[in-house]
């Protein structure tokens, strides 16, 4: 894939067109007044029927598992469809990214990480229950991994834990960051089985919980230096009863590791058309006022120091598109990306928007420094992506582990 096709470009226009009825008006409660996003997402999900043609694959896919392993299903092979739904799916991103990556993160932790750890390692009726209301926006999901004394090592000094009470869990520990958290009607709880085994040789367990069990607390959202149109909070879990159909995948045994690994892939892939979205609209407003800005007699478009950051942005904006296209290509030849290249991936995608980011801010002088020119909401929103999902030095070594065990094993 060279270029956006006919098609792409049509959507995008239609994306356009949502922004500039629905979002724009709305963005400067959202961005800084602390209106939550979730009217303005649940308007974009009717608009462009993203909950009923997700809801009818959920449907599907649950056929497909009631009929079993059957001869004439074919293995995942090459699909024109699954690549042209990345593709939209990159285009609304990148769309709503240039307005407000905080509304997108907010989206997309619900759709994407919420009921896609139902969705891949829960059981068919944990699927029929919880899925349909977070793809359609009527409920709102977080995913809760990170704690007060375990990010980046998540699973080594995770605290929170699960114990077995006859069919029933007490659940307790507490959650940091959790985007979606003071809001969340739907919240995937990471945790550690505490069975006896000494605290190391614990095993991953996750569940499915709803924000009014008793012994669940929300905290109001953390202030935050940037991503203001996605509420950010903690949870606290005292003694939180539930029943086992709450254990994703109803086992113990199915390792919520290997699921929680599943996700961080599925976000690092997403924060190449994230990035691209800030890359495009950093560049897209520094060409234009440029242009516009006279200083010493002449556009500052016309000093040298000044296009080499328009360059520079160019050769940003040239990569990460590829790097999307690539994606899109991958899910065209029925391809998954794997965690090494979704971490080079971001790693890349987050440095490279900061890097435009700033520039962008420096090329507007004192007025890059002002909320009213959006570069300053950019420069902001920008930060958080070399920070999520993993950050930048955790990508390094994801990316540098993979390749010395791929050397070791040739
Ligand atoms: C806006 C926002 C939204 C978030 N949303 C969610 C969410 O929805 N759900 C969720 O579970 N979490 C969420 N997080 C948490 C996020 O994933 C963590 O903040 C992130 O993984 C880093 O963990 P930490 O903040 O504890 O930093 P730490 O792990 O304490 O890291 C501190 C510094 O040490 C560095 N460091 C740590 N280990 C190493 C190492 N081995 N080698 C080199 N350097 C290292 C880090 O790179 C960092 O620079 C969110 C965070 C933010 C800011």
């Amino acid at each position: 894939m060279i270029e956006w096709s006919e098609t792409h470009l049509a959507f995008r226009d239609m994306v356009r067109r949502f922004i500039e009825a629905e979002i724009k008006p709305k963005l400067e409660a959202i961005e800084h007044e602390g209106e939550p996003p979730y009217d303005v997402l649940r308007k974009m999900t009717k608009s462009f029927g993203l909950g009923e043609l997700a809801i009818a694959e959920l449907r599907h896919s649950l056929e497909r598992e009631k009929r079993g392993p059957s001869p004439e299903l074919k293995p995942r092979g090459p699909s024109p469809e699954a690549a042209e739904r990345v593709a939209l799916q990159a285009v609304l991103v990148t769309e709503l990214c240039r307005y407000s990556l905080g509304i997108i993160t907010a989206w997309g932790v619900s759709v994407g990480l919420t009921a896609g750890a139902i969705m891949s390692r829960g059981t068919p009726a944990q699927k029929e229950r919880f899925v349909p209301d977070l793809l359609s926006m009527q409920k709102i999901g977080a995913w809760a991994i990170t704690e007060p004394d375990s990010g980046s090592d998540a699973f080594g000094s995770m605290k929170s834990s699960a114990r077995r009470d006859g069919d029933h869990y007490i659940l307790n520990g507490s959650k940091t960051f959790i985007t979606n958290g003071p809001y969340a009607d739907t919240i995937i709880f990471i945790c550690k089985l505490d069975d006896g085994r000494a605290p190391a040789e614990r095993r991953v367990v996750s569940f499915i919980l709803d924000r009014d069990m008793p012994g669940l607390t929300a905290s109001k959202p953390l202030r935050k230096m940037g991503l203001h149109g996605s509420p950010t909070g903690q949870l606290f879990l005292d003694d939180v009863r539930v029943p086992r159909d709450r254990l994703v995948g109803e086992t113990e045994e199915a390792p919520a590791s290997s699921g929680a690994k599943d996700t961080f892939t599925a976000e690092r892939t997403g924060v190449a058309a994230m990035a691209l979205g800030i890359i495009e609209e950093c560049q897209t407003l520094s060409l234009d006022y440029s242009q516009r800005r006279v200083q010493f007699g002449r556009p500052i478009s016309q000093f040298q120091l000044i296009q080499l950051k328009l360059a520079n942005m160019e050769v940003a904006r040239m990569n990460v598109q590829n790097l999307v296209f690539r994606q899109i290509e991958l899910a065209a030849a029925g391809r998954r990306i794997d965690i090494a290249e979704a971490s080079a991936c971001k790693l890349y995608s987050a440095q490279v928007a900061m890097q435009c980011a700033l520039e962008a801010v420096q090329l507007f002088g004192g007025n890059g420094y002002m909320a009213e020119y959006r570069v300053e909401q950019l420069c902001r929103d920008a930060k958080v992506l070399q920070i999520y999902a993993g950050t930048d030095e955790i990508q390094v070594s994801q990316i540098a582990r993979s390749l010395l065990a791929r050397r070791a094993i040739s």
